[in-house]
């Protein structure tokens, strides 16, 4: 069948054409999607800065409905409202077994490069160019072939752009306070940086009873939704230091410290400003591929601990229904999250909202 998608045929040039996509084989699913979210993972793949080469489709963070399922597909069905979980695991290696399915060890041979789990692809452009799914997702797009595992069903009071964004911003920052730092109730705490996944950090301390909740950023415009997402008060580095603040407010430094950017200067001033024998969580992907100086130090004398979350030390299984039936249940207020939608050709512009700190999450809405 085709598609219309938005492609990164060369580094840091995106397009939106029409697309080849395959039917669904054994274990994997057919969605027509009905959102997309946009998300700085996107814009790191098209800069190479990640590990997927193109060409490629965009789009990692999607909802839709069922159209069609492979051999083997049995928790799914035509007609279902689905999620798509851009981590679909194994299940059976070691690593998924030790309750970690969001570092399965098949994902750097197959996800990360851009391949469905068994390694191939239903894409290619209409000259015959094969593509890549992005983090075997490829979600910006019409439709879109996933894996079974990938296919989360949700609701059908839950509206899609919602969803679309539980599956990766939201599973992220709210998982790297839950899951990865295991916050304990009535601890202090600082984000740094409040794009998709700081302000759904921000959602995370709300819901671990955090107080006070103290959202950092160079934006007062992102400043402005951390506050709106329950932040108790915010610090713009570019007009006052950042630890000296944080210190001030939380007399030691806070409990927790959550890195939602991730580069060499945010972990630094993280690791400086979090409280003795405090944590500092780092979830951004900035640095990825940098090595970043660490304060030796400051871990050894006051016992600070830094540790990392990758999607928020996700469960997809068990977190995202769990996430879907907080929004329901109203502990997530993820609506006020979504702060613009706009359509699969508007994608260029929702990516420079984003750069430039216009929106809280961007979602591509499909008619
Ligand atoms: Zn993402
Ligand atoms: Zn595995």
């Amino acid at each position: 069948m085709q598609t219309r998608a938005a492609v990164v045929r060369e580094l840091n040039q995106l397009t939106i054409e029409t697309v080849e996509l395959d039917a669904p084989q054994a274990n994997e699913v057919l969605v027509r999607v009905r959102a997309a979210g946009v998300c700085h993972s996107d814009l790191h793949n098209m800069r190479g800065e990640l590990r997927l080469t193109p060409p490629f489709v965009m789009g990692h963070e999607g909802a839709g409905i069922v159209e069609q399922v492979g051999a083997n597909v049995t928790h799914v069905k035509p007609g279902d409202r689905v999620l798509v979980n851009w981590l679909p695991a194994d299940g059976t290696c070691p690593t998924c077994l030790s309750g970690h399915p969001n570092l399965c060890e098949r994902f750097a041979k197959t996800t990360f490069q851009g391949w469905l789990p068994d390694g191939t692809s239903r894409l290619k452009t209409q000259d015959g160019v094969q593509l890549k799914h992005l983090l075997s997702a490829a979600t910006m797009s019409e439709y879109c072939v996933i894996d079974q595992a990938s296919a989360i069903p949700f609701p059908a009071d839950v509206p899609f752009d919602v969803a679309a964004i539980i599956g990766c911003a939201v599973a992220t920052g709210v998982g790297a306070v839950i899951n990865t730092a295991r916050v304990q109730a009535g601890s202090s705490a600082a984000v740094i940086g409040c794009g998709g996944v700081g302000l759904s950090a921000i959602l995370g301390c709300q819901l671990a009873g955090c107080y006070p909740i103290i959202a950092v950023d160079v934006l007062d415009s992102k400043l402005e939704f951390a506050r709106r997402m329950g932040a108790t008060e915010t610090v713009n580095t570019k007009q006052v230091d950042a630890v000296k603040q944080l210190r001030a407010r939380t007399r030691v430094g806070p409990d927790y410290v959550f890195d939602a950017v991730g580069s060499a200067a945010t972990i630094s001033m993280a690791l400086q400003a979090v409280g003795p024998a405090g944590t500092v969580v780092v979830a951004g992907l900035h640095a990825a591929k940098l090595d970043v100086p660490i304060p030796a130090g400051a871990l050894i004398f006051q016992d600070k601990r830094l540790l990392g979350s990758f999607a928020g030390s996700m469960r997809p299984q068990i977190d995202l229904p769990r996430l879907v039936e907080l929004y329901r249940g109203a502990r997530l207020p993820l609506d006020a999250l979504i702060s613009k939608r706009y359509a699969l050709a508007e994608v260029a512009q929702a990516f420079a909202d984003m750069e430039a700190g216009a929106v809280a999450r961007g979602v591509i809405v499909f008619d």
